[in-house]
C-alpha cells in the first residue's frame, strides 16, 4: 500500500488529465501553433500534463495552465523582456522596471496602441493639444497647479526646466542636494550640462537661507530646491524650507524650482516625510518636477506642474520637442491620476499603493498559507522582514511585513523560473516578501515555488546575474537607498 492511503483504491489522478490532442485542438493553441509552429505549443502541453501528473496540479486546471504557459510563449515572442514577480519587497525596484502599471493604465495602453485621436479633436476635426487629456488629469488631481507638462522622465524635466530657466545663468543650489541619484547619474553634472553655472551655496549638512540670498544676483536663473530621495542625513544638519525659499526667491525675482523626485500628488500618511507636489505648490514653489514611475505608479514620465508662465516658456523652448512623451506614456499616466483621484483614501489606485500601503497582519496571512502549503522537509518559516519604496522614495522608512523564509539555494531556482520570481537573499538565506505580489498571484507563486523544489538539480547553467554589481542575489535596498 502507498503510504499515507488508509486502504480502499487509489484514485489515479491521471485518469483527468486532458489529452494531448484536446488540448491543442483548443483555439488558443491552434492559433499559437500557426504563430510560433506545433512544436512549441506542444511542450507547453506537455509542461502543464506533466505538472498534473507530478501532483502539482489539479487535472481540472491544466487547460487553464496550458493556455497561461501558451500566452507567456507568445509574450516571449514578442519580445525579450519576461514578467517577474517582485518577492523582494523592494515596492519601486529600477531594475525591475519600476512601477508596475494598474489594470486601468494596462487598458488605456492597449486602446492608445493603435491609430488614436493623440492630437485631433473628434468633434471639430481640427487638431487638438496633443496630451490634452494627461494634462487635465494632473491639473484635476493638483488643483494649486496652473499648468502642467509631461516629458520623457524625472531628468528629461529637470533638463528642460533648467535649460529654459537658466542657461548662461546662475543655478542656485545647497551643496547638500548635490546628489547622484544611482546608476551613475549625478545631478550636477545635468545641470552644467544644460549650459547653467552651478552656485552652490551651503555645505554638505548646512545651508541657511542668508547662502541662498547671499547669492541671489543679476546672473541669477533660478533657485533648485532637490529633494535627496536616496539617503537620510541625521545629526547637525539644517536646510531650508520651501516655504522661506519662497520669500528668497520673490526677492531675485527669479523662479524656485523644487526637484521632489518622486510622485506623491499628495501627502502619503504611511510615508509622512516623502514630500508631494500639492504641498510643495502650497509652500511656494513655481514649478514641481517628478517622476511618473516612483511613487505616483505609472508610466515612466517626467511631470512639471506649476505656473502657467513658466510651463508655457518650457512647452515652446526647441528640446522640448526632443523630450516630450508618447502616446502609451501618455494614456498610462491619465489613467494612472485619475485613478488615484477618484480614490486618495486608503482605498489604493495603483499597485505601488496596495503594496505600500499594504497590511502586515494580510502579509503575514498570505506568507503563512504560502509556508504551509510547501513540503515539511523545507522547514519553510514566516519571519518578521521590512519592505522597502526603494527607487527614490522614503529613504530609510521600513515598511513592517513578513517573508518565508527558504534555504538560500533556491532563489537561483526561482529566478530562472517563468514567470521568474526574484527573492531576496540575505543571512544565508531565500526571503520570500509578499508585499508587491498581487495576491491573485499568490496561487501562481506557490506553483512555482513548489515547481522550484522538484527540478532544482534540472536546471540547465546559472541564470545572468542582474546587472547591478555583486551584491545584487538580492538586490535590496541598503541602509539608506538603492542603486538607481
Ligand atoms: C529619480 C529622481 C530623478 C530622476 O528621475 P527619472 O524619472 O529617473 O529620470 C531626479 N531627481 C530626483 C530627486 C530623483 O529622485
Amino acid at each position: 500500500m502507498l503510504p499515507g492511503c488508509e486502504g480502499g483504491t487509489v484514485p489515479d489522478p491521471r485518469r483527468g488529465i486532458p489529452r494531448t490532442d484536446a488540448l491543442l485542438a483548443l483555439p488558443a493553441a491552434r492559433a499559437a501553433a500557426d504563430r510560433l509552429g506545433p512544436n512549441r505549443v506542444r511542450t507547453a502541453v506537455r509542461a502543464s500534463q506533466e505538472a498534473a501528473r507530478r501532483g502539482e496540479l489539479a487535472p481540472e486546471a491544466v487547460e487553464a495552465d496550458t493556455l497561461a504557459r501558451i500566452a507567456g510563449l507568445e509574450s516571449r515572442e514578442a519580445s525579450s523582456l519576461r514578467p517577474v514577480l517582485n518577492a523582494t519587497g523592494v515596492v519601486v525596484h529600477t531594475n525591475l522596471g519600476r512601477a508596475p502599471l494598474s489594470d486601468a493604465a494596462r487598458a488605456a495602453v492597449a486602446a492608445a496602441s493603435g491609430y488614436t485621436d493623440l492630437e485631433l479633436d473628434l468633434r471639430t476635426g481640427r487638431r487638438s493639444r496633443r496630451g490634452e487629456g494627461a494634462r487635465a488629469a494632473l491639473l484635476a488631481a493638483c488643483p494649486a497647479a496652473g499648468d502642467a507638462l509631461v516629458v520623457n522622465n524625472g531628468a528629461a524635466a529637470l533638463l528642460l526646466a533648467v535649460t529654459a530657466l537658466a542657461a548662461g545663468r546662475d543655478v542656485i543650489i545647497s551643496r547638500g542636494e548635490l546628489v547622484e541619484i544611482g546608476g551613475g547619474f549625478r545631478l550636477p553634472e545635468l545641470l552644467t550640462a544644460t549650459g547653467a553655472r552651478l552656485r552652490e551655496v551651503g555645505t554638505t549638512n548646512r545651508t541657511h537661507a542668508r547662502d541662498y540670498s547671499g547669492a541671489l544676483g543679476a546672473e541669477t536663473g533660478c533657485l533648485l530646491k532637490v529633494h535627496p530621495s536616496n539617503f537620510t542625513q541625521a545629526g547637525f544638519v539644517t536646510d531650508v524650507p520651501l516655504t522661506e525659499l519662497r520669500g528668497i526667491a520673490s526677492e531675485g525675482g527669479v523662479p524656485l524650482v523644487a526637484d521632489l523626485g518622486s510622485g506623491l500628488l499628495h501627502p502619503e500618511p504611511v510615508l509622512p516625510g516623502e514630500p508631494d507636489v500639492t504641498s510643495a505648490l502650497a509652500a511656494g514653489a513655481d514649478l514641481v518636477i517628478v517622476s511618473g514611475d516612483k511613487l505616483l505608479g505609472g508610466p515612466q514620465a517626467g511631470i512639471l506642474l506649476g505656473r502657467v508662465d513658466l510651463i508655457d516658456r518650457l512647452a515652446r523652448h526647441p528640446l522640448a520637442r526632443a523630450l516630450r512623451a508618447d502616446k502609451l506614456t501618455l494614456a498610462a499616466l491619465e489613467a494612472t491620476v485619475i485613478a488615484l483621484t477618484a480614490m486618495p483614501g486608503p482605498a489604493a489606485a495603483t499597485p505601488v499603493m496596495s503594496a505600500v500601503r499594504a497590511d502586515p497582519q494580510r502579509l503575514r496571512d498570505r506568507a503563512e498559507a504560502l509556508a504551509a502549503a510547501l513540503p515539511a522537509s523545507l522547514a519553510a518559516t514566516v519571519v518578521p522582514h521590512d519592505g522597502r519604496v526603494g527607487g527614490g522614495g522614503a529613504p530609510g522608512v521600513a515598511l513592517q511585513g513578513w517573508a518565508v523564509r527558504l534555504p538560500e539555494r533556491l532563489a537561483r531556482t526561482l529566478r530562472a523560473n517563468d514567470p521568474a520570481v526574484l527573492a531576496r537573499t540575505h543571512d544565508g538565506a531565500c526571503l520570500l516578501d509578499l508585499r508587491c505580489i498581487p495576491e491573485a498571484d499568490d496561487d501562481v507563486l506557490q506553483r512555482v515555488v513548489r515547481a522550484a523544489l522538484a527540478a532544482p538539480e534540472v536546471l540547465p547553467a546559472p541564470a545572468p546575474d542582474l546587472p547591478t554589481g555583486p551584491s545584487t542575489e538580492l538586490p535590496h535596498v541598503p541602509a539608506g537607498g538603492e542603486a538607481r
